[in-house]
């Protein structure tokens, strides 16, 4: 029998630690994998699409994310009195390794069900949990992140838009870009600058932003690929109610912080089954390849088989998170100028390879770029000297 609303078991109890009533890992991961099964079947299931929800599947992923609510298979570590499964961490990593065997998307969107939903569970007062977490799992509500802006996207404390106290409201004027699905989102969480005479990272804010107030303009961006998966979106004296606030004023930057530790962090050992899935796809293609060529595709399968060791080894340790999305990224790019190369012309015109060839740089920025991971390895795990620092 499937882990459906009749047979969960209550959150008062998990919270009490009653661990009897929750099933156990190999009896969720049967009953995970029989649910995702029987949705592949029946096309509810969205395939697999990464971290960015790509505009061609947009409505699948839309029904999945509701479909599993309604069959009492979202927010799996979730509490239940906001609509969620009531397990623990560990059924979520189940949950997700399942997904990937069966090459499924665990939900509708990062953003939402892991940046937001994350957050709020973390730092949202009652109330706010209250508000958004069961309609984000019901996918009344789709998130985007409001994060990066023209003149801060490595440099995020460098960032200027501004939320000026006013009454009861913040006052939001200024600039964010980037902004994946921002055309489709209803709320997006946003960090903006609430005290300038503070040192840059301590007079941030971080808020729950209602995309429908007067006063924001969303303008899509047209990507090499010919999709706009992201967008400019612009702030003109948007009064912002005040229970927009997540945290407390002024202390945004470590909520932020909390947020880009799951969005760095969170392949862990379900990447390493979409990982061993692309190798194996990738060492198909070895029969019938020149010297070359095969000296290229033993490189990448090599550094695939080193990533895979690291996760298996270390998945769960945070330390591990920039090493994991440096190599992944850089190794998505490897994979997408190989294809290319056995492509051939074909490549340059219309194909599965071309829409990799030009999506597989963005991999290398989105989540922070692949230098700014290098400076943080550099810095935390090998200990070297820190990078000098302009004064602020
Ligand atoms: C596909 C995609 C989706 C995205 N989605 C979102 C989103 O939904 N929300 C959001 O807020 N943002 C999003 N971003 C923005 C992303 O987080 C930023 O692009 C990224 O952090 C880099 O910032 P930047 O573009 O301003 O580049 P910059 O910070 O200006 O960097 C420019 C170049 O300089 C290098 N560089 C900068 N500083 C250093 C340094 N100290 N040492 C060495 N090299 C350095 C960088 O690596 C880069 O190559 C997305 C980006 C992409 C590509």
């Amino acid at each position: 029998m499937l882990c459906n609303k009749r047979v969960r078991p209550n959150v008062s109890q998990y919270y009490l630690l009653n661990m009897q009533d929750i099933p156990s890992i190999e009896e969720f991961r049967t009953q995970a994998a029989a649910f995702i099964a029987a949705a592949v079947r029946s096309n509810d299931a969205c395939p697999a699409y990464g971290a960015i929800l790509p505009p061609h599947l947009h409505k699948p992923a839309m029904h999945w994310q509701r479909f599993c609510f309604e069959e009492g298979w979202a927010g799996v570590h979730w509490p239940e009195k906001y609509g969620g499964m009531g397990l623990t961490p560990a059924h979520n990593i189940v949950w997700h390794e399942e997904c990937a065997i069966a090459e499924v998307a665990p939900y509708l969107n990062l953003q939402g069900l892991v940046l937001a939903g994350e957050a709020i569970l973390r730092s949202g007062t009652p109330q706010q949990r209250e508000r958004f977490l069961r309609p984000t799992l019901r996918n009344e509500i789709l998130w985007c992140q409001l994060f990066s802006e023209p003149g801060a996207g490595s440099d995020l404390a460098g960032l200027q838009t501004s939320a000026v106290a006013d009454g009861d409201q913040f006052l939001l004027n200024g600039q964010k870009v980037w902004s994946s699905n921002a055309q489709f989102a209803q709320f997006g969480i946003l960090m903006a600058r609430t005290d300038n005479d503070q040192p840059k990272h301590k007079g941030i804010s971080f808020f729950l932003l209602d995309m429908a107030l007067e006063g924001i303009e969303v303008r899509p961006i047209k990507q090499m690929t010919g999709d706009s998966e992201f967008c400019e979106v612009f702030f003109t004296d948007v009064s912002m109610p005040s229970d927009s606030l997540l945290g407390e004023v002024n202390e945004g930057w470590g909520v932020a912080m909390a947020v880009l530790e799951d969005e760095r962090g969170g392949a862990g050992a379900a990447g390493v089954i979409s990982l061993g899935k692309r190798l194996e796809t990738m060492a198909e293609k070895s029969t019938a390849l020149d010297d070359v060529r095969t000296e290229k595709l033993t490189g990448i399968l090599n550094r695939g088989k080193a990533l895979q060791a690291l996760m298996e080894r270390r998945g769960g340790d945070p330390l591990i998170a920039p090493v994991a999305k440096l190599m992944n990224s850089e190794l998505g790019y490897s994979e997408a100028q190989l294809d290319s190369l056995l492509q051939g012309a074909e490549a340059m015109l219309h194909s599965d390879t071309t829409e990799n060839l030009l999506y597989s740089p963005g991999m290398r920025i989105a989540g922070g770029s692949s230098e700014i991971q290098r400076n943080i390895i550099g810095e935390r795990i090998l200990g070297l000297p820190r990078e000098p620092q302009r004064s602020e």
